[in-house]
């Protein structure tokens, strides 16, 4: 049965002892089959050298030269340089290592190495900084190889992950395929056990993309069979929480200072029809940031409220969920609105204040409950809970509504994403949910103002951020990556945030952001964005749902080229939200004219639903790497846009094979069954990710 080799503890691989399998833990990793699934997040490719002549600046090259004339060593501040210049026949470059004092004795004149680094152009001269050095037959040996570059841990070498990964290919033999052979015939799709191969060890470019896209129809096949399963369960509940139209609604729609758009009126229409329907809600909102979302969920609280149901808003973070809270209050104590009583639920609160919340919600003291995803998961106890809405998390994924399901609960559910996708795809990725779109912003926003620009406007740009900066207002800086070296000739934020440091005047504080801090160090430093205790801050894109900071009115986004439009326009949605004029930098680093003439529609449109069409037209570059992918909807190796394609097969695959065999009992279909049922399929549920 099945593949048990991949269910065993990696301690039994040739090489992995207990201390190497707890830092592989910390990755997740803790079987075989886990190892097989942790795949690169890049690869080191090597090129075969040019001459200097041929250089292009900008790109990653590698380039044998000889070191001519002396060696210059200095120090600036803390910073220790060391550089000189390099040579062959057709030209000069000039090389700079910075804190690299143990380079200082292989480095001598009239030596000769392979030098390969992001070459730059400064006036005449070609520069290449820190580049990694090589012996020439070292690197006559890499030439035309993909070695793989893992997601690593403190302790843990992109070597040992290797070695364990060649281990874990050895133990397993071979791994079974799932997918029925005429679909991978159809599709031209290699067999999963080669694209598993094929993703940690590829050949060349064009395997890796072999190897990428099986395993995104992997993903999609696997998502898609479970949202029919899940729709199918879905589609026999019936509203046992019937709800009327309440006064305190009435009221409030006519109190607010503005009226409501046509598109939000339309989705309100819906929601109402939903609550008092013959089934359950299962309802996605998906409108622009800033359309007006938060309105609508505060009316269906308050339709559950007036109704004598509780109602629970769930946001991605804490900090999300505090400022939900925030704003409610506010409402609330304007207008008057006695029937809403909320209450806010988070991890932060101290254990009596939990308690107490905990008691309230579970006596019915409380209607109106906000906090995380935790909510669900954790043990709180609700006297009636009806609704349930999810904000900023694209869907209300299987697990949550099992937990819920596990509770006895089949409330209505609410889902609000301020991602747009093409309608062509959200009918299959948000299959199991009712669609409203706000496809229209209140009247009277004042417009962002873009620009896309090259890398010689970046001096241009960062005095337009001091000149802001020292106007009052705030700024992000985007970068794709976290650290030096992860993709090469890519910014990162470690080494920006040093950057902007050294060119912004010290009044002016500059902080950083990324994925890999703990999340409440990450929590931590939005708050101090938002006091206004950080000037600028240095971000990848784990800022794309963060903190609402109507102060901030710059957003520069580095190596825009780089993400998908749908992407770029949910990073410009970060600024634009308050009384100021903003503005959108976007900085292409890359020199194709098809880059540039993708990016042009940032500057043409500010409508997602319009940008998102076009990502799906232009589909931009694929990216293994995490950079390109759209907003919440994250596929681990599939890119909605990209493989937009796959997409749609998959879905009429998931159909086919349902039709036939509803219940995936055929032998045919034994392993797809069994793999539904793993962990690697469970990254469907992407909402918990
Ligand atoms: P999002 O859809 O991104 O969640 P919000 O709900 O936070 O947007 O709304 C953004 C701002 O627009 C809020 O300040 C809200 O009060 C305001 N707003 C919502 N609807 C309207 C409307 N119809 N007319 C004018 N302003 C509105
Ligand atoms: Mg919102």
């Amino acid at each position: 049965m099945g593949n048990n080799y991949l269910n065993e503890q990696v301690t039994g691989l040739k090489g992995i002892g207990e201390k190497t399998a707890k830092l592989f833990e910390k990755c997740g990793v803790k079987t075989v089959g886990d190892l097989l699934t942790y795949y690169p997040r890049g690869y080191d490719g090597f090129e075969a050298p040019l001459p200097a002549c041929d250089l292009k600046s900008g790109m990653v090259n590698a380039c044998k030269l000889t070191i001519i004339g002396s060696i210059v060593k200095r120090r600036v501040r803390n910073l220790s340089i060391i550089s000189f210049e390099a040579a062959d026949q057709t030209g000069k470059v000039r090389i700079t290592y910075f804190n690299a004092p143990y380079l200082a004795n292989s480095l001598k004149s009239g030596t000769t190495h392979i030098f390969r680094g992001l070459v730059q152009k400064k006036g005449s001269a070609f520069t290449i900084d820190q580049p990694k050095m090589y012996k020439i037959e070292e690197y006559a040996a890499l030439i035309g190889r993909l070695l793989p570059r893992y997601p690593l841990v403190k302790g843990l070498t992109n070597n040992a992950v290797t070695k364990a990964v060649e281990q874990a290919f050895l133990h397993v033999g071979k791994l079974e395929e799932f997918i029925p052979e005429e679909i991978l015939k159809r599709l031209s799709l290699i067999e999963y056990f080669e694209a598993v191969k094929g993703i940690h060890f590829p050949q060349n470019e064009e395997q890796l993309e072999k190897a990428r896209r099986r395993l995104a129809y992997n993903e999609f096949l696997l998502f898609v069979i479970n949202l029919r399963l899940l729709k199918k369960n879905q589609e026999e509940i019936k509203n046992s929480y019937p709800m009327i139209e309440v006064a305190d609604v009435k009221r409030l729609l006519e109190k607010l200072p503005y009226k409501l758009t046509k598109a939000q009126e339309n989705a309100w229409k819906d929601i109402q029809n939903d609550l008092s329907g013959e089934n359950v809600m299962n309802r996605l909102i998906q409108g622009d940031v800033g359309s007006g979302k938060t309105i609508l969920a505060l009316l269906a609280l308050l339709t559950a409220a007036g109704n004598g149901y509780q109602g629970a808003l769930m946001a991605p973070t804490e900090v999300l969920a505090a400022q939900h809270y925030e704003s409610f209050k506010e409402l609330i104590d304007k207008y008057n609105i006695t029937t809403l009583k909320p209450v806010l639920l988070t991890g932060a609160l101290s254990a009596k204040d939990k308690k107490e919340a905990q008691r309230q919600i579970k006596e019915g003291e409380v209607n109106c409950i906000i906090g995380t995803n935790a909510l669900i998961q954790s043990k709180v106890e609700y006297k009636n809970l009806a609704l349930v809405i999810t904000d900023e998390q694209h869907r209300f994924g299987v697990r949550q509504r099992e937990a819920l399901a596990g509770k006895g609960l089949n409330t209505h559910v609410l889902a609000m994403s301020a991602t747009p996708i093409p309608r062509t795809l959200a009918i299959i990725l948000y299959g199991d949910l009712h669609i409203s779109i706000i496809n229209e912003l209140p009247a009277g926003r004042v417009p962002i103002k873009n620009c896309v620009v090259g890398t010689d406007y970046r001096n241009t740009a960062y005095k337009f951020i001091k000149d802001q900066v020292e106007q009052g207002r705030q700024a992000y800086v985007i970068c794709p990556m976290v650290e030096e070296g992860e993709l090469d000739g890519v910014t990162n934020v470690t080494d920006y945030t040093q950057t902007l440091r050294e060119v912004l005047p010290p009044s002016i504080t500059v902080g950083m952001l990324h994925g890999k801090m703990k999340p409440a160090q990450k929590d931590e430093i939005m708050e101090a964005f938002a006091r206004r205790d950080i000037d600028v801050l240095v971000s990848t894109t784990v800022i794309e749902v963060g903190i609402n900071v109507p102060n901030a009115t710059v957003m520069m986004i580095e190596n825009s080229e780089r993400f998908g439009l749908s992407q770029l326009h949910q990073l410009r949605g970060r600024v634009g939200r308050g009384k100021h004029q903003s503005y959108c930098i976007f900085i292409n680093t890359s020199e194709s004219d098809e880059a540039k003439q993708r990016l042009s529609i940032m500057n043409k449109t500010n409508d997602g639903f319009v940008i998102a069409e076009e990502d799906l037209q232009q589909r931009g570059p694929g990216d293994l790497f995490g950079v390109r992918q759209s907003g919440e909807l994250n596929f681990r190796v599939g890119d909605i846009y990209h493989d937009a394609d796959l997409v749609k097969e998959s879905a009429m695959d998931a159909d086919r094979i349902l039709n036939e065999d509803p219940n995936l009992e055929f032998p045919q279909h034994r392993v797809l069954k069994d793999t539904l049922a793993t962990k690697s399929a469970n990254f469907v549920d992407f909402a918990t990710l």
